[in-house]
């Protein structure tokens, strides 16, 4: 499955709100205006994208949440579900209590592939490493 993707054109005022919300030195050149809907394909429900991350607080950001009649700019608390570990970890960007997957599990060829490989030359390089003499003792 794929993200929803549906794009938005963010109207002035809603530019406006989010930098309120996010506070701190948010400027409106900060808040990018076209995005797209970042959670799984649905046919119901809001669409939802990530638009500013509130200084200062982990992970916090401010989400475009969207239908066919209204249009809102709101914080929401990261998601922070995390697939694998030691350096190839993959944190699920979408916030907390979305509706469908993971962003990792709707892309698994995408990212993961690439950290496999990423991993294989890691192990490759220490192997390297591991077959280098060790200087001799000469004392
Ligand atoms: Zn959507
Ligand atoms: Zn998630």
């Amino acid at each position: 499955m794929s993200p929803c993707g549906t794009p938005l054109t963010l109207p002035a005022n809603l530019i406006d709100t989010t930098v309120n919300l996010a506070g701190g030195d948010t400027a409106a050149t900060d808040v990018w205006p076209y995005v797209k809907c970042e959670v799984e394909t649905h046919t119901e429900g809001e669409h939802a994208a990530h638009l500013v991350f509130v200084p200062g607080v982990s992970g916090r950001a401010v989400w475009a949440v969207w239908k066919e009649s209204y249009i809102a700019a709101q914080i929401k608390e990261p998601c922070m579900a995390a697939v694998g570990s030691g350096g190839t970890e993959e944190v699920c960007v979408l916030f907390a209590e979305h509706p469908g997957r993971h962003t990792w599990e709707m892309s698994p060829n995408h990212q993961t592939g690439k950290e496999a490989w990423e991993g294989k030359e890691c192990a490759s390089a220490r192997s390297r490493v591991a077959e280098v003499p060790a200087p001799v003792d000469e004392t």
